[in-house]
């Protein structure tokens, strides 16, 4: 199934069991467990497909890809070694792993793997349909010929970190962000082993990481910080780190790269994402760690919540029961995160990501570090009631 096979024509209403805005992980994920559970699912995506405009670079840890079944032939080869770089590149420190810890996505199938199983599932998925607000108890969307008023007993924002539904719903919203941006592009074969390069240079990454991802098949390089701190902006910083990229030696960058962009929600879970008339899920409700800034894997654990609290709202006709659905009483669980988010944004100047690197040499720098890379944490697991 391709993404013409998406492209359903809404009437002037529309009456659902449950409106998803956003057909990224988080909203097509909710939306197929929704529809498995026989619920009459509307997904609506302003995007005309779901190739383009992809906002991630597609890393999945070790633990989603050990408890989620992602189609093998949209993963990329497993990287087991991440080497760490200060500003200067100079003596950088190397950790290998024992296990395979990473494997990079490619996104544009994965997404259309997952909207076929989406629409398996029943969901009627339209692409091309931009949700444009809440109007008393009806939530209208702006189609490609017309507008549609629907008519839902439930909405799912899982439209992004600018979420719109959030703003709707009255939920609470993202204010802590940082923004990041990624050229992508083939690799005619590499003799790298494949490694996750991450450089801690504050100029080039205020607040946050450079890196280049050389998996074999695909280079990744990016940059991403605060976004009032880059001196000359975010694609300046991208193109000087593109210009000095490590692990990419004798790599021959084409003159067409796919470019890749977006906001990424570092603040912690929101506390307030649900409400009588529906909840938010992924990137809307801050579900991204706030140190990694990966947001893919708490897509598929967060979803699958949200889809068990909507099952549980409309089988005992009891919209309280999405109460259950608590950002607050998860968000105790980021605590540790949230701190090293703060020592991360602590790091201002090269001396003093230079000064972390003499830490980052020491056996028990080492430790910690393997422990954040190759640890089993991930987004907490949900435990409702
Ligand atoms: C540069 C970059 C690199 C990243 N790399 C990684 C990584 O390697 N690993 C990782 O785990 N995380 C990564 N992240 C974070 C991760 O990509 C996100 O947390 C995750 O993709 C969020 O998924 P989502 O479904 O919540 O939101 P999104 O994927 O943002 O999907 C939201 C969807 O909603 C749609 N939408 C928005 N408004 C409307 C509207 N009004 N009407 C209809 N549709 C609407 C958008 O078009 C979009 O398709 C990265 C983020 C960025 C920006």
């Amino acid at each position: 199934m391709t993404t013409a096979d998406f492209s359903l024509r809404l009437g002037a209403t529309d009456n659902t069991d449950v409106l998803v805005v956003g057909a990224g992980l988080a909203g097509l994920n909710t939306a197929t467990l929704l529809a498995r559970q026989g619920h009459d699912v509307l997904l609506v995506e302003r995007r005309a497909n779901l190739v383009g405009a992809i906002r991630t670079t597609g890393i999945f840890v070790r633990k989603t890809l050990d408890d989620f079944p992602l189609p093998p032939d949209c993963l990329g080869p497993p990287i087991r070694r991440v080497v760490l770089y200060p500003p200067n590149l100079r003596r950088p420190v190397s950790l290998t792993s024992p296990r395979d810890e990473y494997r990079v996505g490619d996104m544009a199938p994965l997404y259309e793997a997952s909207a076929a199983a989406a629409a398996d599932a029943g969901v009627r998925i339209a692409l091309g349909t931009r949700y444009a607000g809440r109007q008393s108890d009806t939530f209208l969307l702006a189609g490609r010929d017309r507008p549609t008023v629907v008519r839902a007993r439930f909405v799912v924002g899982a439209d992004g970190a600018r979420s719109r539904v959030a703003r709707d719903l009255a939920l609470d919203r993202n204010h802590h962000m940082i923004v990041g941006a990624e050229e992508v592009f083939e690799l005619p074969g590499s003799d790298e082993p494949p490694t996750f390069h991450c450089v801690l240079d504050p100029s080039l990454a205020p607040g946050y990481l450079a890196w280049v991802i050389n998996d074999g098949q695909h280079a990744h390089v990016g940059v991403a910080g605060y976004a009032d701190r880059y001196p000359d902006g975010l694609r300046r910083a991208a193109e000087r780190f593109s210009a000095s990229a490590p692990g990419l030696t004798g790599v021959e960058r084409p003159e067409t790269v796919e470019r890749r962009a977006g906001p990424i929600p570092v603040g912690g879970l929101l506390r307030r994402i649900s409400c009588a008339d529906g909840l938010l899920v992924g990137d809307a409700a801050g579900a991204v760690s706030p140190l990694t800034a990966g947001g893919l894997d708490p897509c598929l654990r967060q979803s699958e919540l949200a889809a068990e609290v909507i099952n549980d709202a409309l089988c005992t006709g009891k919209p309280e029961t999405m109460t259950h659905y608590d950002g607050a009483a998860l968000r105790s669980r980021f605590r540790g995160r949230l701190m090293l988010r703060r020592g991360l944004a602590r790091v201002r100047t090269p001396t003093t990501a230079a000064a972390a690197f003499t830490l980052l040499r020491t056996p028990l720098g080492r430790a910690a570090a393997s422990r954040v890379l190759f640890g089993d944490r991930s987004f907490p697991d949900p435990t409702p009631r």
